[in-house]
């Protein structure tokens, strides 16, 4: 046995992840590889064909450049919450979701959806999915 169990180059922070939509555009930095992924079959998420992971809102660094992110909020009463759903405004790419603050019916504002069909398929190899329905 060699001394060089090879360990990632070093740091003391966990391995950030970077994934972008397609123009490159919009980029969410995570503070971790995803442990579990959920393809969710609501009637919104099975549209998108998203693949979702979720982390806590304020590890996640959102950063758009012209012309910025579009918006769908989901409002209907099939789903509890108020959510947006946001997109590339210049590619389309569906990048992430989030309770919005303050809605009436109680957003996670404090979780979000970030879809990880933006990792590429090497991002996510690996990761055990899940079938749900929220
Ligand atoms: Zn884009």
């Amino acid at each position: 046995m060699s001394s060089s169990d090879a360990l990632p180059p070093s740091s003391s922070s966990p391995a950030k992840l970077t994934g972008s939509c397609h123009c490159g555009r919009v980029t969410l930095e995570l503070p971790s590889k995803p442990t579990k992924i959920n393809e969710c079959r609501c009637s919104i998420c099975y549209r998108y064909g998203a693949l979702w992971a979720y982390y806590p809102r304020n590890e996640v660094l959102v950063t758009a450049k012209e012309p910025g992110l579009k918006s769908y909020l989901r409002d209907d009463p099939e789903c509890s919450k108020d959510i947006g759903f946001y997109l590339c405004g210049h590619c389309g790419c569906l990048t992430h979701w989030w309770g919005l603050e303050g809605a009436g019916r109680g957003g996670e504002s404090a979780k979000m959806g970030v879809n990880t069909r933006i990792l590429g398929e090497k991002g996510i190899e690996g990761v055990e999915r899940h079938i749900g329905y929220k």
